[in-house]
């Protein structure tokens, strides 16, 4: 990691829970080694795995390995487990004065650990410790369970209406900084598979932003809002170069929108794995077109041209 060009990474994740994939990292050393070396920004994921594991083995017990059900999801990966492992990452930060921004916040508890304000202070001085959410944190809550099941099983968990509604102001209040997703395209095949076996991450790329502007049709935030979250403040937290403004000189990365109501159909999925959890969904507006580094990439139908992606260059 000392060997890390800070010029080509936005930053290091570490998974201080484990989430799909053998990524944990929880031995002590280790964690206070990366909080104190890293040469860029630490990105958490913050569960706590031997809460999980304990809280797990408890429901074993009690309903037996095939009675666990995916309404059980946010009680078995608690809010108790996301809160002791953030805390964690706040502390070691504190100490060695690491740049964190904490990935996926779920839980109202959580945020009464972040502090309010904007990126960046009248004074210059720039936020430390900053935040994010996603949108199927905004969209879905517990109830969601019964009728999507393994659909919206995902880490951290899908937790209570009440979460869901504080997450929601803590982006009103700039207490959480950036709005963004999970896109982890598992197939159908292996979502219909038993709560256990079934794999956790949901495809929201395609949607992310009409879910995010439902909230603006709500009168929950302004339109500058969705725009500060999703778009801004990344590009100010990792120091994208030449990116997510619309400024003379910068890569014109756009989208327009259209109010016109859009209800989601399992066809019209452009990603590989063929379902979103929004099928059925109306949504009140809709993407009438897509550019990519000034390209027109969807015209509002359709996907043209061929890809032309280009890696992202880090200006610090
Ligand atoms: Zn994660």
């Amino acid at each position: 990691m000392r060997t890390l060009d800070p010029k080509s990474a936005p930053g290091i994740k570490v998974f201080m829970g484990a989430s799909t994939g053998n990524m944990l990292v929880d031995n002590p050393d280790t964690l206070d080694g990366i909080f104190r070396e890293a040469p860029t920004p630490i990105i958490t994921h913050c569960e706590d795995t031997p809460t999980i594991d304990r809280t797990l083995a408890e429901f074993k017990a009690k309903y037996g390995e095939d009675g666990l059900i995916p309404g059980m999801h946010p009680d078995i990966r608690s809010r108790e487990a996301c809160i002791k492992s953030t805390r964690l990452a706040l502390s070691l930060a504190r100490k060695h004065g690491t740049r964190l921004h904490v990935l996926h916040i779920s839980t109202a508890d959580e945020l009464a650990l972040f502090q309010r304000g904007p990126l960046v202070h009248a004074d210059g001085a720039r936020k430390r410790i900053t935040a994010e959410t996603c949108v199927h944190f905004l969209r879905f809550d517990r109830a969601d369970y019964a009728r999507l099941g393994n659909f919206i099983k995902c880490n951290p968990a899908i937790k209570d209406a009440s979460d869901r509604e504080a997450l929601i102001q803590a982006l009103v209040d700039d207490v959480v900084d950036v709005l963004a997703t999970d896109h982890a395209p598992h197939t159908l095949e292996e979502k219909q598979k038993p709560y256990q076996q079934a794999p956790s991450g949901l495809p929201l790329v395609q949607y992310a932003l009409l879910a995010a502007i439902e909230l603006v049709h709500e009168k929950r935030m302004d339109i500058a809002r969705v725009v500060q979250k999703t778009a801004h403040a990344p590009a100010q937290l990792f120091d994208v170069k030449e990116r997510g403004y619309l400024r003379e000189g910068y890569w014109a990365d756009l989208v327009l929108v259209d109010d016109v109501p859009l209800t989601v159909r399992r066809e019209d999925v452009l990603s590989k794995c063929g379902w979103s959890p929004f099928e059925g969904t109306t949504f009140r507006s809709r993407i009438g077109a897509t550019w990519v580094n000034g390209r027109m990439v969807w015209n509002g139908s359709e996907l043209i041209g061929t890809p032309g992606g280009r890696r992202l260059e880090f200006d610090r």
